[in-house]
């Protein structure tokens, strides 16, 4: 039976440390009136953002990050997000803006991400970011790839020299996650929807990650014994059964979990792998702009 990869247990430890970070900061560095802040840019109502970032205010609040959401309307033009952007990006008490995806098709993300400060560019999305990450220069790392990288860390996983299959291709997850991997000098394959044979590059990969936004895509004739798998993907599956009516369902990963769990080494469940994982490196990089900003010796 597989170890689990359990990311609520190290994302608890991940704000312990954060917490007393920034208290020791704040006590020793003489900037009391200067908390770390983020902000959260979200435009339109999609149901599932107003879940996350209600989940990442509230982490917020356990660690001493002042938080507060700018919300726009479905409606709102381009020019109107663009100037609530550029307004954060010179307000000194803003370290950290996120853009919460996804925003309405009518706009242009990729434009609105471009004009994040790439300092306070707390999703590690800005082209700068993502090209520094190309280089293994140190800059804001994109949160779930950078939460996955630590869930392995943390298990002991050796990656020199392995196997791994990433699937997905997202400049989200799948394509930075590559990346990180390739430079702790895993062999990597990236798989997407054009892959052909999916199910034999499975079965011949060591570590497999899965980000295909497909539900219950890889059952346990697609994996090897031994793998070690990390399950990324998210999905609300209504309620089934007569006594979960009135419930919100449950949530579900890309991988079939009761049937691979038996045959990985290791395993990340869904809820409490990678999700909580994903909050606790956004409070990481903006623990970590705001000590550039506000040039406090970062620990
Ligand atoms: P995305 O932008 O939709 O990308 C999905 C990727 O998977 C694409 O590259 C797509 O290939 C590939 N793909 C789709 N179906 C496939 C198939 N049958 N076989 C092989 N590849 C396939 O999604 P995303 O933003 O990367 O997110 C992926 C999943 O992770 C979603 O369930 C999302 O909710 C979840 N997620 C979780 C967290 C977290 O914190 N846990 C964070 C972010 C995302 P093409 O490029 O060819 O289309």
């Amino acid at each position: 039976m597989a170890k689990r990869l359990d990311g609520r247990l190290l994302a608890a430890r991940h704000e312990a440390s954060l917490r007393s970070t920034i208290a020791q900061h704040l006590a020793t560095a003489g900037c009391t009136s200067y908390p770390p802040g983020l902000v959260v840019v979200r435009v339109g109502d999609d149901p599932a953002s107003g879940v996350y970032v209600r989940k990442k205010a509230q982490a917020c609040g356990r660690v001493g990050i002042e938080s507060r959401i700018i919300h726009h309307p479905a409606t709102a033009s381009q020019q109107e997000v663009l100037e609530s952007i550029h307004q954060l990006n010179g307000d000194s008490s803003c370290h950290g803006i996120l853009v919460q995806l996804p925003i309405p098709p009518t706009l242009n993300a990729c434009q609105l991400l471009l004009a994040v400060d790439p300092s306070k560019d707390v999703d590690g999305l800005h082209p700068l970011n993502l090209g520094r990450l190309m280089r293994g220069e140190p800059g804001l790392r994109s949160c779930t790839p950078a939460g996955v990288m630590a869930l392995l860390d943390h298990g002991g996983i050796a990656l020199d020299g392995t196997r791994a299959l990433v699937i997905g291709r997202s400049i989200l997850v799948g394509q930075p996650l590559g990346i990180m991997l390739q430079q702790a000098n895993a062999t990597v394959t990236v798989a997407h929807s054009h892959t052909r044979n999916l199910a034999d590059h499975c079965r011949q990969a060591e570590l497999l990650v899965v980000a295909a936004g497909k539900p219950g895509l890889v059952g346990a004739d697609w994996v090897r014994p031994g793998v070690v798998v990390v399950d990324v993907g998210i999905h609300r599956v209504p309620p089934q059964q007569p006594q979960q009516q009135g419930t919100q369902g449950t949530l579900r990963g890309d991988v079939c979990f009761s049937a691979v769990e038996p045959l990985a080494s290791h395993i990340t469940p869904v809820p409490g792998g990678v999700g909580p994982m994903t909050v606790a490196m956004l409070l990481s990089n903006t623990v970590q702009a705001w000590q550039r900003h506000t040039t406090v010796t970062p620990a």
